[in-house]
């Protein structure tokens, strides 16, 4: 027998009870580290009838007396929430449903006897679902138990489909009560008041910052906090994110660091609750990001210049389109496809003497596989779009197969590209979009990110306009996009860089270089949904891990971003800080780093 599953199969605690309401049922329980394993004694059923809790599925356990004078039992409610067979219009689903199973100690004659024992039980259960280090051979007292946290959660009710408060209220408070959470909530009311918020709050009230919104919110958390004069202590902070935004990257790495599957929308929601209760702290990398006007601040997602940014911004436009705006700004994006030229350099991580850089490897028949999503954009993953997403993407891909493009029933805007409505083209040999980009001069940028000089120096990086030393590598090509990633997932279904982990130290440098053709650029997003694009090849994608990047934009005009925040345009620099930052990832078996 391994260690492990010694340990994991261990009885903590065994006991029988009866439970509630009292039925006449009795059942015999024992504990392990991973499960409650209930066995049903009376009525003595005809098979040997045993279910198993796992921890993982449980957010908390209350003991409780009965109002009736005269009743010296004690009980211990458990709360869980295990995936369960729903059904829905056609067929069945699987989702997270609650579970509350009440037990009764009889035991003793005596309440405070039963109450003991009922106590005992919850604080076993409360240790195991924080991962606190409990055994057999140990007295298990309510001193183990850890003190409930009390977390500030801040809301931005314009993120996502503006339904994070409704969200809040039917599934994050009623469970992190469960889970003996205390908190405040606080709504934001404009761009940057979290931001203003965590600059003031008193750090030693918290035991965690919480946002309930998208990675956009959490930006400006972690801004906030780096330009407190107390910085050092303040990135001590646990911080994290419950995903009711459109853009939920960050969620969808804590999601799938847990070793749960792939999820959206309400169950993403629901397994991010489940682990901030267990409220595991992983450290994180936070990455430096200095623009041309000598501007800091801190990321923890991505930079993106070309592609991804333009349409991560410009799918704005297409707000008259309702819901599906961001497929329509990729489509335009990619059947007008623009480069950049660019000089990129960066410090690449060595491997042994030499530099780890692979080329994505695409299949050389270059087949389009069958369109059914077209998840090109971070923030169209929550939306619930799939459908809408895949009528315009067979349509699309008809089109594309044809060499015909797509066209829309509802008319652009004034200013958005013809293209759509008008052009053809072949895809192997692509005319780019070469026409002048309609995007904002620097000053046009969204959120203002204040210049502070707070945080690590950046050792690795010369400033901006001074020249780099030997070490680095320096490219210079037109790039249809450049995208720095530090997490797993850009999108809650776009597995972009499944080696990330949380804290490797690393930036992982993706371009995609100009000559690309549109039937490979679509493969490679679709691929993305499943992590398979690192699988393909294709002598124009290139992936290297580095610990730092310099971007010359040598196209005039175009749009950068940062965690999907717009910045101001122009050359831009980056460098990782291992483990600056503190994530509740709720689980402590977070994947190993790869490198
Ligand atoms: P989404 O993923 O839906 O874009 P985000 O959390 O990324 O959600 O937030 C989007 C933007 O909204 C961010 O730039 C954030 O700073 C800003 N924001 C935060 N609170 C508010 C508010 N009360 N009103 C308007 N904008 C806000
Ligand atoms: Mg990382």
């Amino acid at each position: 027998m391994s260690k492990t599953y010694r340990q994991a199969s261990e009885t903590l605690l065994h006991g029988e009870f009866g439970v509630y309401p009292s039925k006449g049922i009795r059942y015999a329980l024992s504990l392990t580290q991973t499960g409650l394993h209930i066995q049903r004694l009376v009525p003595k059923p005809e098979d040997d009838q045993r279910t198993v809790l796992p921890i993982t599925d449980m957010v908390g356990c209350h003991t409780l007396r009965s109002r009736g004078v005269n009743d010296c039992h004690a009980y211990f409610s458990i709360y869980s929430y295990p995936m369960k067979k729903k059904k829905v219009a056609v067929g069945s689903t699987r989702t997270r449903q609650r579970s509350v199973r009440t037990f009764r100690v009889d035991e003793s004659s005596e309440y405070e006897k039963n109450q003991a024992i009922a106590e005992k039980w919850a604080t076993a259960i409360k240790c195991l679902i924080q991962e606190v280090a409990i055994s057999s051979d140990m007295e298990i007292t309510q001193e183990l138990q850890p003190r409930s946290r009390r977390f500030l959660l801040l809301l931005n009710p314009c993120g996502g489909r503006g339904n994070a408060l409704q969200q809040c209220h039917t599934h994050i408070l009623p469970i992190i009560s469960e889970a003996d959470i205390s908190y405040n909530l606080i709504q934001t009311e404009r761009q940057n008041h979290a931001r203003e918020l965590v600059q003031s709050i008193n750090l030693e009230e918290w035991d965690g910052i919480v946002v309930i919104s998208g990675d956009g919110l959490l930006f400006e958390v972690i801004n906030g906090l780096m330009e407190r004069p107390d910085w050092e202590d303040a990135m001590r902070m646990p911080i994290g994110i419950l995903p009711c935004g459109s853009g939920n990257a960050l969620a969808a790495a804590v999601n799938f660091h847990a070793g749960f599957e792939q999820a959206m929308g309400s169950e993403l929601l629901l397994n991010c609750i489940l682990l901030l209760c267990r409220g595991t702290v992983t450290p994180m990398d936070l990455v430096s990001v200095t623009t041309c006007s000598g501007t800091r601040c801190f990321s923890f997602l991505s930079i993106a210049w070309g592609f991804i940014s333009d349409v991560d911004i410009e799918s704005e436009k297409y707000r008259h389109m309702g819901s599906a705006r961001f497929t329509v700004g990729t489509m335009v994006r990619v059947a007008s496809l623009r480069t950049y030229r660019g000089r990129l350099s960066y410090l690449p991580v060595l491997d042994g003497h030499r530099p780890i850089c692979r080329s994505i490897t695409l299949s050389p028949n270059g087949s389009l596989a069958p369109l059914q999503r077209s998840q090109l954009h971070r923030t169209i993953s929550d939306m619930g779009l799939c459908e809408e997403r895949n009528v315009l993407c067979k349509r699309s891909s008809a089109a594309l197969e044809t060499g015909e493009l797509p066209s829309f029933e509802t008319s652009p805007s004034p200013g958005s590209p013809t293209a759509l409505h008008t052009s053809r083209f072949s895809f192997d040999s692509v005319p780019d979009d070469q026409s002048e980009p309609d995007h904002m001069l620097p000053n046009d940028v969204g959120p203002s990110v204040n210049s502070h000089v707070n945080g690590p120096k950046d050792d690795l990086l010369p400033p901006l306009g001074q020249p780099l030393p030997k070490s680095w590598v320096t490219v210079e090509e037109d790039f249809v996009l450049v995208l720095g990633i530090y997490q797993t997932h850009l999108g809650a279904d776009l597995f972009t860089a499944p080696f990330s982990r949380f804290d490797d130290g690393l930036i992982h440098l993706f371009f995609v270089k100009a000559g690309i053709s549109r039937t490979t650029l679509v493969r490679l997003f679709l691929s993305m949904e499943k992590g398979t694009h690192i699988e393909m090849e294709s002598p124009y994608v290139v992936h290297i891990p580095v610990k730092a990047f310099r971007l010359e934009p040598l196209t005039r005009k175009g749009i950068l971003t940062v965690d999907g925040e717009r910045v101001e345009y122009g050359p831009v620099q980056a460098q990782v800080h291992r483990g600056l930052g503190n994530l509740i990832s709720g689980s402590s078996k977070v994947r190993m780093t790869a490198f």
